[in-house]
C-alpha cells in the first residue's frame, strides 16, 4: 500500500503513521523526522534545514525532494510506505506525482485528518516526545504514566523546539497557506477520504482509518 497522511501540524500525523505502518507492515516515511535526524548528526543537509525548521517555515524543495528520491529506492519501501509530512506544498504535489509515474507506483490513499484551531494548539503545546524512542505523548491527553518519563524505555521525555508557541503559529500560518491547498489536489485525483479526529479516541479513530484503508488495498 502506499499511503499519504495529511493534516496540520498537530492534528495526530505521528500518532496514527505509527498504527498505520504496523497493521500493513510499512514503513513510514516521515519527512520531518528524517530532517530533524540529519540535524542532530550535523549533516550538511541537517545543516543547511535546521534555521527553516526553527522558523518553522517549510525546507526548500531541492533539500526534501533529493531526501525523498533516495528513501523511496529502499529495499524497504517495495511494497509500500506512508508518507507523513510529504507533500506539504503543491510543488511537493506534483513532484511525487511524477515521480510515481516514472516508477509505475499507484497511489493507495490520502487521509486527510482534520482537527480544529483549538485541538490543534492543545496537542502541539502538550506534545512530548521521549528522548530514546521517539514515543509520542501528550500531557493533556496521553500522559506518560510518571510525568516526563517515557512509559516504554524509562528515557527523559523532550519537548520539540518548534512546538513552541511563537513557532507553532508560524508552523500553523504556513500549513494553512502551502498544505491545506494541496487537500483539492488529491481530491481531485479521487483517492482523498477526511477523517475528523476532533471526537472520538486513537483506537476508535484508528479504525475509522483502518476501514478506509482496507478498501483502497492496492
Ligand atoms: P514535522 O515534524 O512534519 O512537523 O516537520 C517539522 C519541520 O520540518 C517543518 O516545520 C519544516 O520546517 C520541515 N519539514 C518537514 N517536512 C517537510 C517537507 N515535506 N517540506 C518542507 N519542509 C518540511
Amino acid at each position: 500500500m502506499r499511503i499519504i497522511l495529511l493534516g496540520a501540524p498537530g492534528a495526530g500525523k505521528g500518532t496514527y503513521a505509527q498504527r498505520i505502518t504496523k497493521r500493513y507492515s510499512i514503513p513510514s516515511i516521515a519527512t520531518g523526522d528524517m530532517l530533524r535526524e540529519e540535524v542532530k548528526n550535523g549533516t550538511p543537509l541537517g545543516k543547511q534545514a535546521k534555521d527553516f525548521m526553527e522558523k518553522g517555515v517549510l525546507v526548500p524543495d531541492s533539500l526534501i525532494f533529493e531526501m525523498v528520491k533516495k528513501r523511496l529506492g529502499s529495499e524497504d519501501c517495495k511494497s509500500g510506505f506512508l508518507f507523513d509530512g510529504f507533500p506539504r506544498s503543491y510543488s511537493q504535489a506534483v513532484y511525487l506525482d511524477k515521480l510515481f509515474s516514472e516508477r509505475n507506483l499507484v497511489l493507495s490513499s490520502v487521509i486527510n485528518l482534520d482537527a480544529s484551531r483549538e485541538l490543534i494548539i492543545k496537542r502541539l503545546s502538550g506534545r512530548r516526545l521521549c528522548s530514546k524512542c521517539g514515543a509520542i505523548y501528550n500531557v493533556f491527553t496521553m500522559p506518560s504514566k510518571k510525568p516526563d518519563v517515557c512509559d516504554k524505555d524509562g528515557s527523559p521525555l523532550i519537548q520539540r523546539n518548534d512546538d513552541k508557541e511563537e513557532t507553532v503559529l508560524k508552523r500553523l500560518q504556513v500549513y494553512e497557506k502551502e498544505t491545506a491547498p494541496i487537500i483539492e489536489f488529491f481530491k481531485e485525483k479521487g483517492v482523498l477520504s477526511t477523517i475528523d479526529v476532533n471526537n472520538g479516541d486513537i483506537g476508535q479513530l484508528s479504525e475509522k482509518i483502518f476501514s478506509v484503508l482496507d478498501k483502497s488495498k492496492k
